[in-house]
């Protein structure tokens, strides 16, 4: 017990000089092993919970329903998607937007300009400058648009509400500018920006982005920034000279964006 138990000879320093057998180290297998537990009980966690937010967020995953009200999420580009490509899932998340709107009769597509099942938008939950001609993806992304970016960044900024937004139409047959291929506008698949009026009957024009220092610039980016979420493409105003005094917002491509 006491320290003149103690064999000398079986301290460490001194099993070294003798070339005895060190203190035994775990085997690679039980380090492997005891890994591998670990890394199973974190995926089973994993696993548990993402079923957790699947069954309490079911709006979190791709698979469900687009509403025009849910806040973006991650799925948010999957489910725009599916609107795009899919007409009844698109129908779908139409119902669920504040639009005031009414079919129109269809235009026979010809030489890459037409109308097929699209809707005349009247007014969103503000007044527009008109009314537009819009796809069903249009019509979306447009009500998404208004009610998760710009509503938002107009209290952000200016403390204020939206009023009216003022466009410069969306169905157009014609080429876009300087090229051969047809504008999204020939077949009511874009929008064109121009202005937004306040609650306060404060008004700004795209033309008048401004400086960086001015409130109208930060409003018109954080515009952009979140526009690029729900429209492909999107050209704002500094897009090139044909953009310079409107944002233009397409829901029928599949480019990235810019
Ligand atoms: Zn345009």
């Amino acid at each position: 017990m006491g320290t003149g138990d103690e064999n000398p000879e079986a301290t460490p320093a001194r099993l070294a000089t003798t070339g005895a057998v060190p203190p035994a180290q775990p085997p690679l297998a039980i380090v492997l092993a005891s890994l591998h537990t670990v890394g199973t009980a974190l995926a089973l966690l994993a696993t548990t919970q993402l079923d957790r937010l699947r069954t309490a967020c079911p709006s979190h995953t791709p698979l469900a329903d687009l509403s025009v009200t849910e806040w973006p999420s991650f799925a948010t580009p999957q489910r725009l998607w599916r609107a795009r490509t899919q007409p009844a899932y698109c129908r779908r998340a139409l119902a669920t937007a504040r639009l005031r709107l009414h079919a129109v009769a269809n235009v026979p597509v010809n030489d890459g300009c037409g109308l097929k099942n699209e809707i005349r938008v009247e007014r969103g939950a503000v007044s527009l400058s008109s009314s537009f001609l819009a796809t069903c993806p249009l019509a979306v992304a447009s009500a998404m648009f208004e009610r998760h970016v710009a509503a938002p960044a107009a209290r952000k900024v200016f403390g204020t509400t939206l009023r009216s937004m003022k466009h410069v139409g969306s169905y157009a047959c014609r080429n876009t500018a300087g090229r051969v291929q047809r504008s999204d506008h020939a077949t009511a698949q874009a929008d064109d920006l121009t202005a937004i009026t306040f609650a306060d009957s404060w008004r700004i024009r795209v033309a008048n982005i401004g400086n960086s220092n001015t409130e109208d610039f930060r409003f018109l980016c954080a515009m952009h920034d979140g526009a690029d979420r729900y429209f492909i493409p999107l050209r704002g105003s500094d897009y090139n000279r044909q953009h310079a005094d409107h944002i233009h917002f397409a829901a029928g491509g599949f480019m990235a964006c810019r």
